[in-house]
């Protein structure tokens, strides 16, 4: 079993010492109060194997729709509502590789919004249903673009209509990071109680790995930086940029990472096999990515206290054909 390592600070009602059982058994139909404090699991099984290292991972499927980017659209939805660019009569438009599009539907819907979103052929066909299951207006592009063709395919539709569309644009938009600037950076602070001494993050619209970083690099000056993508632009670690051949996101800074790491498709196959055998963790291929990455650095550094992210659970990806191979 995986131990959650140490819970985040406790809500209000359960700090004043109301009943922890009734507390967490709250009520509510607004799903703005329902994000993160996701758990951090002890990667207990795989960093045995390695004396001086301790490998954590931010379970971050607990999110509403099981997904990391639920934070990411949430703050976005927000800053647009409190800047008067989302109202009932736009429509929500972005580009995105799947998570961030379920997100939004799910916050959307329960808030009365349209949605209109690009995504590749190549995403996952769960992820395709879900956004159907929610009435999104679905703008599918070519799979070989990857969803930079998603990108291009918005900025036009945004073009021709900039009056229709409240365009949050992920890959730009300062509420993205922000949101693990103010949400998952502190609480893996206090998760780890200050002990977190290398953070390693995947790069997509590097909203995770950029926002997490800044604040926990605040919060010590000495944290190493690791961040990684795909060493190939052609991947299945959906969801990732391969920045070098990639439209850049605005958001990103290349300079916060110490180190960049490129991590093979297979590899990532493989951990995402190895989590499900060895720790029973049911993880997505970009946490599987993460594993590779972080135990990459684990191993040559030696010593430490690693904490990486697990962005979604194998959930959307069950049809991909790796499962068949031992
Ligand atoms: N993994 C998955 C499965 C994702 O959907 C995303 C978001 N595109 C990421 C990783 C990368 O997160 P970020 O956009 O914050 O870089």
């Amino acid at each position: 079993m995986n131990p959650i390592l140490r819970p985040a600070p406790l809500p209000p009602a359960m700090a004043a010492g109301v009943d922890p059982g009734r507390a967490a058994l709250r009520v509510t139909h607004d799903p703005t109060t329902l994000v993160g404090n996701t758990p951090l699991l002890r990667l207990a099984a795989i960093d045995r194997e390695l004396s001086g290292v301790e490998i954590y991972a931010k379970a971050e499927w607990w999110n509403p729709r099981g997904s990391v980017k639920y934070r990411a659209a949430l703050n976005m939805i927000l800053a647009g509502e409190r800047s008067g660019a989302l109202t009932r009569e736009t429509i929500l438009l972005d580009a995105t590789s799947g998570n961030t599009g379920i997100a939004y539907a799910w916050i959307a819907a329960a808030r009365g919004y349209r949605v209109r979103l690009a995504l590749p052929a190549s995403a996952s066909p769960e992820r395709k249903r879900i956004l159907r299951a929610y009435g999104v207006d679905l703008v599918i592009t070519d799979p070989g673009d990857g969803t930079d063709g998603a990108i291009r395919k918005v900025k036009e539709l945004y073009a021709a209509n900039p009056a229709a569309y409240f365009y949050p644009d992920q890959y730009s938009n300062p509420a993205n990071w922000r949101a693990h600037y103010e949400g998952t950076a502190p609480e893996i602070w206090a998760q780890t109680e200050g002990r977190v001494t290398h953070f390693v993050a995947g790069l997509g619209t590097s909203g995770t790995f950029c926002g997490t970083t800044r604040r926990l690099r605040e919060l010590n000056p000495a944290l190493f930086a690791a961040s990684f993508q795909p060493d190939s632009p052609f991947h299945g670690l959906e969801g990732m940029k391969h920045m070098p051949t990639a439209i850049v996101p605005a958001i990103y800074d290349p300079t916060l990472a110490d180190e960049n790491l490129d991590i093979p498709t297979e590899e990532a196959y493989a951990m995402v096999k190895r989590l499900a055998r060895e720790e029973g963790l049911l993880v997505g291929v970009s946490a599987g990515a993460a594993l590779a990455a972080t135990l990459s650095l684990a191993q040559r550094v030696g010593r430490g206290v690693f904490v990486t992210v697990f962005p979604d659970s194998a959930d959307k990806y069950l049809s991909e054909s790796f499962w068949n191979e031992d």
